[in-house]
């Protein structure tokens, strides 16, 4: 690594590439081979996730990746939304397919055209599944690896309820878990919006969406949950009988937290100047120890390498780097990958009965008596995790503002870019010809209201037509 992170782009590109996080090299524009570095991460992710899912009491499956262009159509809003980016299969072996089939750009349709035949009565609601899955979207815009690609990682939850305040408690319950898991536990700061009416998920009521900031004061929008109401079970037939006898349309919701793209996150919240800093939790390797080896002690410092390691690993993922590259190679290497601790041992440490202890994500080092290892690294590791969330936190703070006028947004949106809390019009449709003025005078993007947003004084004015303002929002130049 030799860029800075404060140039954020060339870094962003040169960390994905140094690190060996993907290979951008595959022969289709757009799609990007994911690397184990990065994969064995978005695993741990996965797993952290499928279980916050699990305890909430939704079940896996798995939907085909094929999808009828016939359920494709069937919600008017959603097709709009979605067709533009579809690719096709229209081939099968040297026949032509019966009809086009859509490579999943997402699975409501798939997903709803079988709920309409499992669910009856009141006894099968609610039904919650969810799927990990690729999904594929024709992206037009410049693709980045993690960031935006043709094909990309996810899980997506659609659940059915019998009552529209079931399925509210569910977008809240999806919030809550986003908090837990990607604030929690990938520490990763995110605020979530509720989107202007004009800038929501294609067929559904509202959209609240959690967005991130990257170090360019950009904004990258992690898990969405959408509030469907009835639109695609009236499309899809989705009906059950009340105890009266009665049949009703269920109310859904969906939710969908893209972990390829929270990775992107990850790497650009937590990295430095020497490359990647990972939490102790998401890290492949955990602990990596470095031999400082000279010919005739050589055999006795492995042994208590391999010592060290066997009594590590009931709590640490642990690797010893015994290769043939000099030690400071070694050091910057496993920093550049962001491996959180290392344990430094040579001949005159064994003989102190000490190991040299380095964290990556302060470059502190301790000296620690071979017996207290254990425990002290266990302490090292909840420390290291603690002051990524609290560094990530403060960052994430100072790119909070405010803005009443035009000129004053632009002027922040140029010298401290972040959210910045704009007085405004509405909300609803008609609000979006004032978010375009923003677009246009200041390139970036209205995000929507912050979920329990403050009141607004009668005084305020919105920031493009001046009329009298009903709501805060949120604006942020985006990826
Ligand atoms: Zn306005």
């Amino acid at each position: 690594m030799n860029i800075p992170k404060s140039n954020f782009s060339e870094w962003y590109n040169s960390i994905t590439k140094d690190a060996q996080l993907c290979d951008i090299r595959y022969g289709i524009k757009g799609f990007v081979v994911f690397m184990p570095w990065a994969v064995m991460s978005m695993n741990r992710m996965y797993a952290m996730y499928e279980d916050a899912l699990e305890r909430r009491d939704h079940l896996p499956a798995l939907f085909p990746a094929l999808i009828p262009e016939s359920y494709l159509t069937r919600e008017s809003d959603h097709v709009k939304g979605f067709v533009p980016e579809v690719f096709w299969v229209t081939e099968a072996g040297l026949n032509k397919t019966e009809e086009r089939y859509a490579m999943r750009p997402t699975s409501e349709t798939a997903m709803y055209s079988m709920y309409s035949l499992w669910i009856h009565g009141t006894r099968d609601l609610p039904l919650k599944i969810y799927q990990r899955c690729q999904v594929w979207r024709y992206e037009t815009k410049a693709t980045k690896p993690f960031i935006r690609s043709r094909e990309f990682h996810w899980i997506e939850a659609h659940n059915c309820f019998a009552t529209r305040e079931q399925a509210m408690a569910q977008v809240y319950e999806d919030m809550e878990m986003a908090q837990e898991i990607i604030h929690g536990k990938f520490c990763i700061p995110f605020i979530f919006f509720k989107r202007p009416q004009w800038d929501k998920f294609a067929g559904a009521e509202n959209t609240f969406a959690a967005d991130s900031l990257m170090p360019d004061g950009r904004t990258l929008q992690l898990p969405s949950t959408h509030m469907l109401g009835q639109h695609f079970s009236k499309a899809f037939d989705i009906k059950y009988t009340d105890e009266a006898g009665k049949s009703e349309y269920v109310w859904q919701t969906c939710y969908g937290p893209a972990i390829s793209r929270i990775y992107a996150a990850l790497i650009a919240t937590h990295g430095d100047d020497k490359g990647l800093v990972l939490p102790v939790r998401l890290a492949p390797t955990q602990v990596v120890i470095v031999p400082i080896l000279k010919e005739e002690t050589k055999a006795k410092v492995l042994e208590k390498c391999k010592e060290i390691k066997k009594a590590l690993e009931c709590c640490f993922v642990v690797k010893i780097d015994d290769s043939d590259k000099t030690p400071g190679f070694k050091f910057n290497e496993w920093e550049m990958k962001g491996v959180p601790i290392r344990i430094e041992l040579g001949m005159r440490d064994i003989d102190a009965g000490i190991a040299v202890v380095a964290r990556r994500d302060t470059g502190e080092k301790m000296k620690i008596p071979f017996a207290e290892l254990d425990a002290k690294l266990d302490e090292i590791a909840q420390a290291i995790d603690k002051n990524l969330l609290s560094k990530a936190d403060t960052w994430f703070a100072t790119r909070l503002s405010s803005a009443t006028k035009m000129d004053e947004l632009n002027d922040i949106l140029e010298k401290n870019p972040g959210f910045v809390k704009v007085p405004f019009c509405t909300d609803e449709m008609q609000g979006e010809k004032c978010a375009d003025l923003i677009k246009e005078k200041c390139q970036a993007n209205v995000r929507g209201s912050k979920f329990g947003s403050d009141e607004v004084p009668k005084s305020e004015k919105c920031i493009s037509c001046g009329a009298h303002a009903t709501i805060y929002l949120y604006a942020a130049r985006q990826y």
